[in-house]
Protein backbone atom coordinates (compact mmCIF):
# COMPACT_ATOMS: atom_id res chain seq x y z
CA UNK A 1 0.00 0.00 0.00
CA UNK A 2 0.96 3.66 -0.24
CA UNK A 3 1.83 5.51 3.02
CA UNK A 4 2.89 8.51 4.67
CA UNK A 5 6.53 7.42 6.30
CA UNK A 6 8.60 9.82 8.63
CA UNK A 7 12.46 9.13 7.66
CA UNK A 8 13.81 11.37 10.34
CA UNK A 9 13.44 15.61 10.87
CA UNK A 10 11.70 16.99 8.10
CA UNK A 11 11.86 14.07 5.75
CA UNK A 12 8.44 12.42 5.08
CA UNK A 13 7.99 10.05 2.38
CA UNK A 14 5.07 8.82 0.36
CA UNK A 15 6.51 5.03 0.26
CA UNK A 16 5.16 1.86 -0.40
CA UNK A 17 4.84 -0.54 2.12
CA UNK A 18 3.41 -3.96 3.34
CA UNK A 19 0.01 -3.78 3.89
CA UNK A 20 -1.21 -4.06 7.84
CA UNK A 21 -2.99 -7.40 9.10
CA UNK A 22 -4.59 -8.48 12.10
CA UNK A 23 -2.37 -9.22 15.22
CA UNK A 24 -4.98 -9.42 18.12
CA UNK A 25 -8.29 -11.16 17.55
CA UNK A 26 -9.81 -7.49 18.48
CA UNK A 27 -8.22 -5.85 15.99
CA UNK A 28 -9.65 -4.21 12.91
CA UNK A 29 -8.10 -3.38 8.79
CA UNK A 30 -9.96 -0.15 8.53
CA UNK A 31 -9.50 1.18 4.57
CA UNK A 32 -8.61 4.82 5.45
CA UNK A 33 -10.78 7.41 3.28
CA UNK A 34 -9.64 10.85 4.93
CA UNK A 35 -6.77 11.05 6.96
CA UNK A 36 -5.56 14.78 8.12
CA UNK A 37 -1.90 16.08 9.64
CA UNK A 38 -1.98 17.55 13.20
CA UNK A 39 0.13 20.01 14.83
CA UNK A 40 0.87 17.46 16.72
CA UNK A 41 2.56 15.06 13.61
CA UNK A 42 4.53 18.42 13.42
CA UNK A 43 6.48 17.81 16.64
CA UNK A 44 7.68 14.46 15.08
CA UNK A 45 8.65 16.03 11.75
CA UNK A 46 10.84 18.73 13.52
CA UNK A 47 12.37 16.49 15.69
CA UNK A 48 11.05 17.12 19.21
CA UNK A 49 9.71 13.50 19.50
CA UNK A 50 12.62 11.64 17.75
CA UNK A 51 11.50 8.45 15.85
CA UNK A 52 14.88 6.64 15.21
CA UNK A 53 13.33 3.92 12.38
CA UNK A 54 10.39 4.41 9.46
CA UNK A 55 7.15 4.84 10.63
CA UNK A 56 4.10 6.10 9.26
CA UNK A 57 2.40 8.77 10.65
CA UNK A 58 -1.27 10.04 11.00
CA UNK A 59 -3.34 9.75 13.56
CA UNK A 60 -6.53 11.59 12.39
CA UNK A 61 -7.86 8.99 10.06
CA UNK A 62 -11.80 7.75 9.29
CA UNK A 63 -13.02 4.91 6.64
CA UNK A 64 -14.19 1.78 6.07
CA UNK A 65 -13.90 -1.43 8.02
CA UNK A 66 -12.13 -4.23 5.73
CA UNK A 67 -11.66 -6.99 8.04
CA UNK A 68 -12.47 -7.84 11.33
CA UNK A 69 -10.56 -10.18 14.32
CA UNK A 70 -12.68 -12.74 15.57
CA UNK A 71 -13.31 -11.14 19.03
CA UNK A 72 -14.65 -7.83 17.37
CA UNK A 73 -18.03 -7.51 18.22
CA UNK A 74 -18.92 -4.20 17.89
CA UNK A 75 -18.16 -3.63 13.74
CA UNK A 76 -18.44 -5.43 10.39
CA UNK A 77 -16.63 -5.43 7.30
CA UNK A 78 -18.21 -2.03 5.77
CA UNK A 79 -19.08 -0.34 8.79
CA UNK A 80 -17.76 3.32 7.85
CA UNK A 81 -15.90 4.99 11.24
CA UNK A 82 -14.03 7.51 12.85
CA UNK A 83 -11.40 6.40 15.45
CA UNK A 84 -10.16 8.25 18.21
CA UNK A 85 -6.44 9.16 18.17
CA UNK A 86 -5.18 7.55 21.77
CA UNK A 87 -4.98 4.27 21.40
CA UNK A 88 -6.38 2.42 24.65
CA UNK A 89 -7.82 -0.94 25.81
CA UNK A 90 -11.00 -0.11 27.71
CA UNK A 91 -10.33 -2.18 30.06
CA UNK A 92 -7.65 -0.69 32.46
CA UNK A 93 -7.44 1.55 35.57
CA UNK A 94 -6.49 4.32 33.37
CA UNK A 95 -9.86 3.87 30.57
CA UNK A 96 -12.18 3.04 33.44
CA UNK A 97 -11.30 6.57 34.55
CA UNK A 98 -12.18 8.21 31.32
CA UNK A 99 -8.27 8.56 30.44
CA UNK A 100 -7.04 6.94 27.55
CA UNK A 101 -4.17 8.58 27.08
CA UNK A 102 -2.52 6.72 29.61
CA UNK A 103 -3.87 3.07 28.81
CA UNK A 104 -2.16 0.68 30.59
CA UNK A 105 -2.30 -2.11 27.95
CA UNK A 106 -1.48 -0.12 24.93
CA UNK A 107 1.97 0.97 25.73
CA UNK A 108 3.75 -1.26 28.51
CA UNK A 109 7.04 0.12 27.42
CA UNK A 110 6.76 3.79 27.66
CA UNK A 111 8.40 5.75 30.54
CA UNK A 112 7.62 9.42 29.91
CA UNK A 113 10.13 12.59 28.74
CA UNK A 114 13.69 12.80 30.35
CA UNK A 115 13.43 12.54 33.84
CA UNK A 116 10.73 10.55 33.81
CA UNK A 117 10.27 7.31 36.22
CA UNK A 118 11.10 4.25 34.13
CA UNK A 119 8.23 2.43 36.17
CA UNK A 120 5.87 5.09 34.64
CA UNK A 121 3.58 3.50 31.87
CA UNK A 122 0.83 3.94 29.59
CA UNK A 123 0.06 6.39 26.76
CA UNK A 124 0.05 5.27 23.43
CA UNK A 125 -1.03 6.84 19.29
CA UNK A 126 -1.51 6.10 16.25
CA UNK A 127 1.67 6.58 14.13
CA UNK A 128 2.94 8.65 17.28
CA UNK A 129 6.89 7.29 17.56
CA UNK A 130 8.42 4.32 19.26
CA UNK A 131 7.88 6.28 22.52
CA UNK A 132 3.82 6.31 22.01
CA UNK A 133 3.51 2.89 21.58
CA UNK A 134 5.42 2.34 18.20
CA UNK A 135 1.94 1.68 16.51
CA UNK A 136 1.84 2.87 12.62
CA UNK A 137 -0.46 5.60 11.92
CA UNK A 138 -3.45 6.25 9.43
CA UNK A 139 -1.55 8.72 6.42
CA UNK A 140 -1.89 5.44 4.71
CA UNK A 141 -4.44 3.79 2.45
CA UNK A 142 -4.94 0.82 5.51
CA UNK A 143 -4.33 0.92 9.01
CA UNK A 144 -4.45 -1.76 12.09
CA UNK A 145 -6.65 -0.44 14.65
CA UNK A 146 -6.07 -2.05 18.13
CA UNK A 147 -8.91 -2.67 20.34
CA UNK A 148 -11.65 -2.06 18.06
CA UNK A 149 -14.46 -2.53 20.10
CA UNK A 150 -13.24 0.18 22.41
CA UNK A 151 -11.86 3.28 19.90
CA UNK A 152 -14.00 3.18 16.52
CA UNK A 153 -17.82 5.31 16.60
CA UNK A 154 -19.54 4.60 13.22
CA UNK A 155 -20.97 8.02 11.51
CA UNK A 156 -24.12 7.80 10.04
CA UNK A 157 -23.66 7.77 5.99
CA UNK A 158 -25.58 10.98 5.45
CA UNK A 159 -22.29 13.06 6.76
CA UNK A 160 -19.35 13.64 4.52
CA UNK A 161 -16.06 12.46 5.53
CA UNK A 162 -15.05 16.40 6.14
CA UNK A 163 -17.95 16.93 8.17
CA UNK A 164 -17.02 14.15 10.64
CA UNK A 165 -13.39 13.64 10.72
CA UNK A 166 -11.96 15.96 13.10
CA UNK A 167 -13.99 13.91 15.64
CA UNK A 168 -10.75 12.41 15.62
CA UNK A 169 -8.93 14.02 17.56
CA UNK A 170 -8.52 18.32 17.18
CA UNK A 171 -12.31 18.86 18.19
CA UNK A 172 -12.28 16.74 21.29
CA UNK A 173 -9.21 18.05 21.72
CA UNK A 174 -10.14 21.25 21.91
CA UNK A 175 -13.21 20.64 23.46
CA UNK A 176 -11.25 19.05 26.30
CA UNK A 177 -9.50 22.55 26.84
CA UNK A 178 -12.87 24.08 27.49
CA UNK A 179 -13.89 20.87 29.94
CA UNK A 180 -10.89 21.18 31.83
CA UNK A 181 -11.13 24.60 32.33
CA UNK A 182 -14.93 23.86 33.53
CA UNK A 183 -17.17 26.30 31.72
CA UNK A 184 -20.22 26.14 32.97
CA UNK A 185 -21.58 29.45 31.12
CA UNK A 186 -21.18 33.23 31.35
CA UNK A 187 -17.37 32.75 31.40
CA UNK A 188 -14.10 34.64 29.45
CA UNK A 189 -12.14 31.69 27.40
CA UNK A 190 -8.50 33.15 26.15
CA UNK A 191 -7.31 30.89 23.62
CA UNK A 192 -3.44 30.90 22.49
CA UNK A 193 -3.14 30.14 19.25
CA UNK A 194 -5.66 29.94 16.55
CA UNK A 195 -4.34 26.91 14.90
CA UNK A 196 -6.75 23.79 14.21
CA UNK A 197 -6.82 23.24 18.08
CA UNK A 198 -7.42 26.43 19.03
CA UNK A 199 -10.06 26.99 16.34
CA UNK A 200 -11.78 24.18 17.37
CA UNK A 201 -11.76 25.41 21.47
CA UNK A 202 -13.29 28.08 20.72
CA UNK A 203 -15.82 26.24 19.29
CA UNK A 204 -16.29 24.23 21.79
CA UNK A 205 -16.65 27.45 24.37
CA UNK A 206 -19.19 28.57 22.38
CA UNK A 207 -20.96 25.40 22.69
CA UNK A 208 -20.55 25.33 26.57
CA UNK A 209 -22.04 29.02 26.94
CA UNK A 210 -18.84 31.51 27.17
CA UNK A 211 -19.79 34.61 27.43
CA UNK A 212 -15.97 35.48 25.46
CA UNK A 213 -13.99 34.33 23.38
CA UNK A 214 -10.71 35.66 22.91
CA UNK A 215 -7.70 33.94 20.46
CA UNK A 216 -4.60 35.06 20.06
CA UNK A 217 -2.08 34.49 17.47
CA UNK A 218 1.06 35.83 15.95
CA UNK A 219 -0.27 35.20 12.81
CA UNK A 220 -3.16 37.49 11.11
CA UNK A 221 -4.23 35.38 8.91
CA UNK A 222 -5.29 32.47 11.25
CA UNK A 223 -6.39 34.87 13.40
CA UNK A 224 -8.83 36.02 10.15
CA UNK A 225 -9.83 32.14 9.65
CA UNK A 226 -10.60 31.74 13.93
CA UNK A 227 -12.70 35.22 13.41
CA UNK A 228 -14.54 33.92 10.30
CA UNK A 229 -15.20 30.07 12.01
CA UNK A 230 -15.64 31.28 15.69
CA UNK A 231 -16.81 34.54 15.63
CA UNK A 232 -14.42 35.49 18.61
CA UNK A 233 -11.95 38.66 19.51
CA UNK A 234 -8.74 38.13 18.24
CA UNK A 235 -5.26 39.35 19.45
CA UNK A 236 -2.52 39.71 17.43
CA UNK A 237 0.70 38.69 19.37
CA UNK A 238 3.77 40.94 17.74
CA UNK A 239 6.71 40.31 20.52
CA UNK A 240 6.52 40.16 24.35
CA UNK A 241 3.35 38.47 26.03
CA UNK A 242 2.83 41.81 27.79
CA UNK A 243 0.78 43.62 25.66
CA UNK A 244 -1.70 40.60 25.07
CA UNK A 245 -1.81 39.99 28.41
CA UNK A 246 -2.63 43.50 29.23
CA UNK A 247 -5.60 43.40 26.48
CA UNK A 248 -6.99 40.51 27.80
CA UNK A 249 -7.30 42.36 30.99
CA UNK A 250 -8.78 45.17 29.34
CA UNK A 251 -11.41 42.97 28.22
CA UNK A 252 -11.83 41.67 31.39
CA UNK A 253 -12.27 44.00 33.81
CA UNK A 254 -8.84 43.96 34.76
CA UNK A 255 -9.17 40.64 36.17
CA UNK A 256 -7.87 38.48 33.79
CA UNK A 257 -9.51 35.61 31.91
CA UNK A 258 -11.39 32.90 33.55
CA UNK A 259 -9.90 30.48 31.57
CA UNK A 260 -6.83 30.13 29.67
CA UNK A 261 -6.15 27.56 26.76
CA UNK A 262 -2.11 26.90 24.64
CA UNK A 263 -3.29 25.70 22.08
CA UNK A 264 0.52 26.21 20.66
CA UNK A 265 2.67 24.22 22.84
CA UNK A 266 6.54 23.31 22.12
CA UNK A 267 7.86 25.51 19.29
CA UNK A 268 8.89 23.30 16.01
CA UNK A 269 12.39 24.00 14.73
CA UNK A 270 13.56 25.52 18.35
CA UNK A 271 16.10 23.83 20.73
CA UNK A 272 15.68 20.88 18.38
CA UNK A 273 19.50 20.18 18.92
CA UNK A 274 19.18 20.26 22.55
CA UNK A 275 16.27 17.69 22.35
CA UNK A 276 18.55 15.55 20.42
CA UNK A 277 21.05 15.92 22.79
CA UNK A 278 18.23 15.03 25.45
CA UNK A 279 19.21 17.93 27.79
CA UNK A 280 16.38 19.28 29.77
CA UNK A 281 17.46 22.96 30.43
CA UNK A 282 16.43 24.61 27.14
CA UNK A 283 16.07 28.32 25.78
CA UNK A 284 12.98 30.01 28.00
CA UNK A 285 11.20 30.94 24.79
CA UNK A 286 9.94 27.56 23.65
CA UNK A 287 7.47 27.94 26.92
CA UNK A 288 6.74 31.58 26.62
CA UNK A 289 2.68 30.80 25.77
CA UNK A 290 2.33 29.19 28.75
CA UNK A 291 3.50 31.62 30.73
CA UNK A 292 1.56 34.23 28.67
CA UNK A 293 -1.50 32.07 30.07
CA UNK A 294 -0.65 32.03 33.72
CA UNK A 295 -0.07 35.48 33.64
CA UNK A 296 -3.68 36.57 31.67
CA UNK A 297 -5.53 33.94 34.00
CA UNK A 298 -7.28 35.08 36.62
CA UNK A 299 -6.35 34.56 40.42
CA UNK A 300 -7.78 30.94 41.34
CA UNK A 301 -8.38 30.60 37.21
CA UNK A 302 -7.65 27.52 35.20
CA UNK A 303 -4.91 26.98 32.46
CA UNK A 304 -5.52 23.97 30.29
CA UNK A 305 -1.94 23.09 28.45
CA UNK A 306 -3.36 21.36 25.40
CA UNK A 307 0.07 21.91 23.16
CA UNK A 308 2.50 19.37 23.80
CA UNK A 309 5.77 19.31 25.33
CA UNK A 310 8.01 16.65 24.60
CA UNK A 311 10.53 17.68 27.04
CA UNK A 312 11.04 19.16 31.04
CA UNK A 313 11.75 22.48 31.59
CA UNK A 314 13.54 23.85 35.09
CA UNK A 315 11.98 27.98 34.94
CA UNK A 316 8.39 26.95 35.24
CA UNK A 317 6.99 30.14 36.84
CA UNK A 318 5.93 28.27 39.95
CA UNK A 319 5.90 31.73 42.13
CA UNK A 320 3.20 32.91 39.96
CA UNK A 321 1.21 29.34 39.82
CA UNK A 322 1.61 30.21 43.89
CA UNK A 323 0.57 33.13 44.42
CA UNK A 324 -2.01 33.68 41.88
CA UNK A 325 -3.31 29.90 43.53
CA UNK A 326 -4.07 28.44 39.28
CA UNK A 327 -5.33 25.35 38.46
CA UNK A 328 -3.27 24.03 35.55
CA UNK A 329 -4.37 20.66 33.56
CA UNK A 330 -2.54 19.35 30.68
CA UNK A 331 -1.91 16.43 28.27
CA UNK A 332 -3.30 14.43 25.68
CA UNK A 333 -7.09 14.67 25.45
CA UNK A 334 -9.08 12.01 26.27
CA UNK A 335 -10.99 11.54 22.75
CA UNK A 336 -13.15 8.80 24.01
CA UNK A 337 -14.98 10.63 26.93
CA UNK A 338 -16.64 13.30 24.59
CA UNK A 339 -16.41 11.99 21.15
CA UNK A 340 -20.15 10.32 21.44
CA UNK A 341 -21.43 13.68 22.63
CA UNK A 342 -19.48 15.79 20.28
CA UNK A 343 -20.71 13.42 17.11
CA UNK A 344 -24.29 14.33 17.93
CA UNK A 345 -23.70 17.91 18.05
CA UNK A 346 -21.82 17.54 14.75
CA UNK A 347 -25.59 15.29 13.26
CA UNK A 348 -27.85 18.22 15.49
CA UNK A 349 -25.99 21.29 13.28
CA UNK A 350 -24.85 22.80 16.39
CA UNK A 351 -21.36 22.92 15.17
CA UNK A 352 -19.34 22.94 11.88
CA UNK A 353 -15.72 21.63 11.78
CA UNK A 354 -15.26 21.46 8.16
CA UNK A 355 -14.70 24.72 7.58
CA UNK A 356 -11.34 24.91 8.69
CA UNK A 357 -10.04 23.02 5.72
CA UNK A 358 -7.75 25.26 3.89
CA UNK A 359 -5.94 22.38 1.61
CA UNK A 360 -7.44 19.08 0.25
CA UNK A 361 -4.32 17.28 -1.00
CA UNK A 362 -3.47 13.57 -2.50
CA UNK A 363 -1.32 11.54 0.02
CA UNK A 364 1.10 11.76 -2.89
CA UNK A 365 1.51 15.57 -1.92
CA UNK A 366 2.16 14.40 1.77
CA UNK A 367 5.68 16.11 1.87
CA UNK A 368 4.12 19.21 0.42
CA UNK A 369 1.41 19.13 2.78
CA UNK A 370 3.58 19.36 5.65
CA UNK A 371 5.75 21.55 4.75
CA UNK A 372 2.98 24.46 3.85
CA UNK A 373 1.48 23.65 7.30
CA UNK A 374 4.72 23.75 9.40
CA UNK A 375 5.84 26.67 7.49
CA UNK A 376 2.25 28.40 7.70
CA UNK A 377 2.50 28.83 3.99
CA UNK A 378 -0.67 29.88 1.27
CA UNK A 379 -2.37 30.48 4.24
CA UNK A 380 -2.30 26.72 5.43
CA UNK A 381 -4.78 26.23 8.23
CA UNK A 382 -6.21 22.43 8.22
CA UNK A 383 -4.97 19.71 5.09
CA UNK A 384 -6.66 16.40 4.48
CA UNK A 385 -5.25 14.20 2.40
CA UNK A 386 -7.01 11.83 0.19
CA UNK A 387 -4.89 8.42 0.25
CA UNK A 388 -6.09 6.62 -2.71
CA UNK A 389 -5.21 10.02 -5.07
P1 LIG B 1 -0.71 24.61 14.52
O1 LIG B 1 0.77 24.59 14.40
O2 LIG B 1 -1.50 24.69 13.27
O3 LIG B 1 -1.19 25.81 15.43
C1 LIG B 1 -0.39 26.47 16.34
C2 LIG B 1 -0.71 27.94 16.27
O4 LIG B 1 0.00 28.61 17.30
C3 LIG B 1 -0.31 28.58 14.94
O5 LIG B 1 -1.41 29.27 14.38
C4 LIG B 1 0.82 29.52 15.34
O6 LIG B 1 0.88 30.67 14.52
C5 LIG B 1 0.41 29.85 16.76
N1 LIG B 1 1.48 30.42 17.59
C6 LIG B 1 2.82 30.22 17.54
N2 LIG B 1 3.43 30.98 18.47
C7 LIG B 1 2.46 31.67 19.11
C8 LIG B 1 2.47 32.63 20.16
N3 LIG B 1 3.59 33.02 20.74
N4 LIG B 1 1.28 33.13 20.56
C9 LIG B 1 0.13 32.76 19.99
N5 LIG B 1 0.06 31.85 18.99
C10 LIG B 1 1.22 31.33 18.56
O7 LIG B 1 -1.09 23.31 15.37
P2 LIG B 1 -2.50 22.70 15.89
O8 LIG B 1 -2.82 21.53 15.03
O9 LIG B 1 -3.52 23.73 16.08
O10 LIG B 1 -2.00 22.12 17.30
C11 LIG B 1 -1.68 23.02 18.33
C12 LIG B 1 -0.99 22.29 19.49
O11 LIG B 1 -1.90 21.33 20.06
C13 LIG B 1 0.24 21.49 19.06
O12 LIG B 1 1.24 21.58 20.08
C14 LIG B 1 -0.28 20.08 19.03
O13 LIG B 1 0.75 19.12 19.22
C15 LIG B 1 -1.24 20.09 20.17
N6 LIG B 1 -2.24 19.02 20.21
C16 LIG B 1 -2.47 18.43 21.42
C17 LIG B 1 -3.42 17.46 21.57
C18 LIG B 1 -3.70 16.88 22.93
O14 LIG B 1 -4.32 15.83 23.05
N7 LIG B 1 -3.29 17.55 23.99
C19 LIG B 1 -4.13 17.01 20.45
C20 LIG B 1 -3.89 17.64 19.20
C21 LIG B 1 -2.93 18.64 19.11
ZN1 LIG C 1 -3.56 15.40 16.46
ZN1 LIG D 1 -6.63 0.83 28.91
Amino acid sequence: MKAAVIHGPGSIKYDTVDDPILKEKDDIILKVTSTAICGSDLHIYSGGFPQPRPMVLGHEFMGIVEETGSAVTHLKRGDRVVVPFPIACGNCFFCDHDSPGNCEHSNPEHYGPEGGIATEKGGALFGYTDLYGGYDGGQAQYVRVPYANYGPRIVPEDLSDEQVLFLTDIFPTGYTGVDWGEVKGGETVAIFGAGPVGIMAAKSAWLRGAAQVIIVDTLQYRLDKARVTTASTTILWNDGHKEVVEQIRALTKGRGADVCIDAVGFEPDRNLADRIKATVNFEKGSIKVLEACMSAVRRNGIVSVLGVYPVNYDNFPLGQFFDKGIVLKGGQAPAHKHIDKLLDYVVQGKVKLDDIITHRLPLSEISHGYEIFKKKEDNCVKVVLDPWK
